[in-house]
């Protein structure tokens, strides 16, 4: 079957997943941080909240109680109108899913409103557009990747090793065939702890080199290890970013 011809976004110029292999790693705090740190260096941003399973960006940029509208300019297209927080154009699928009932829509249903999410936003020109993936593997993260033009993967992991299946399985989708997308690295997240009190001591809490065997399977660079973080999630609704 040859592959479909992939959609780009309507002035977006490039798209970058946050993905990985299971939940919890820090996906979602590394998404909203990289795009406000590409914010911050004043490219155009956005960030899309593609993550079925834990939708945490409106949460991370306190816009829990905000809905995107639709756009009085374009009624006639059902385009929604993002919300702009810390220069980020931000959409969730969070803002559609009622967080007190367990999500019961059907794979067909969630690829539909995912798209819309990408498709019928009104993002404007955007230098780099962020996706925060739903973890693992599956009919949800396959539909985007072949729908959609994605310039590049950054893979979140825990150092630890156990994991590293969930990690693996994960990355090895972006390099299958019908999909392949650059992993443009692996990004290390809550690779030690260190006291305040004892500023010298480095704790691995998850064990070590998870991120550096994952990379080095994969020919990609370790982008970074990012440290435990006391209050990490308060610090990004300050909009500061991980350095
Ligand atoms: P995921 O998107 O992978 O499910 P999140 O980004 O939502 O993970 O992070 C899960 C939890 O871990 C959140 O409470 C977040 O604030 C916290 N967290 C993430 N990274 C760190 C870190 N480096 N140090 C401390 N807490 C962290």
């Amino acid at each position: 079957m040859e592959p479909k011809e992939k959609v780009r976004i309507k002035g977006v110029k490039k798209i970058i997943v946050v993905a990985s292999g299971k939940g919890g790693v820090g996906k979602s705090t590394v998404a909203a941080n990289l795009a406000m740190t590409l914010a911050l260096q004043k490219n155009k941003v956005a960030l899309v909240d593609a993550d079925i399973y834990g939708p945490s960006i409106p949460k991370i940029f306190d816009i829990e109680n905000e809905r995107p509208c639709l756009s009085d300019s374009s009624l006639a297209d059902n385009m929604m109108e993002p919300i702009r927080k810390y220069s980020v154009t931000i959409n969730s699928i969070g803002f559609f899913i009622d967080k007190n009932k367990s999500v019961i829509w059907r794979g067909p249903m969630v690829s539909k409103a995912i798209t819309q999410l990408f498709t019928q936003t009104n993002w404007g020109d955007i230098d780099y557009m962020i996706v925060d993936f739903p973890p693992g593997t599956g009919d949800i993260q396959i539909t985007i990747m072949q729908k959609f033009q994605i310039d590049g993967v950054v893979v979140v992991t825990t150092p630890q090793v156990l994991s590293l299946n969930d990690a693996r399985r994960g990355t090895e989708m972006f390099v299958n065939n019908q999909i392949n997308v650059p992993i443009i690295g692996v990004v290390e997240n809550m690779s030690w702890f260190t006291p305040l009190k004892h500023p010298d001591e480095k704790y691995y809490i998850f064990g070590e080199n998870g991120g550096a065997i994952l990379a080095k399977e994969f020919s990609v660079p370790l982008l970074c290890q990012i440290p435990m973080v006391q209050g990490i999630g308060q610090q990004s609704e300050n909009g500061e970013s991980i350095e």
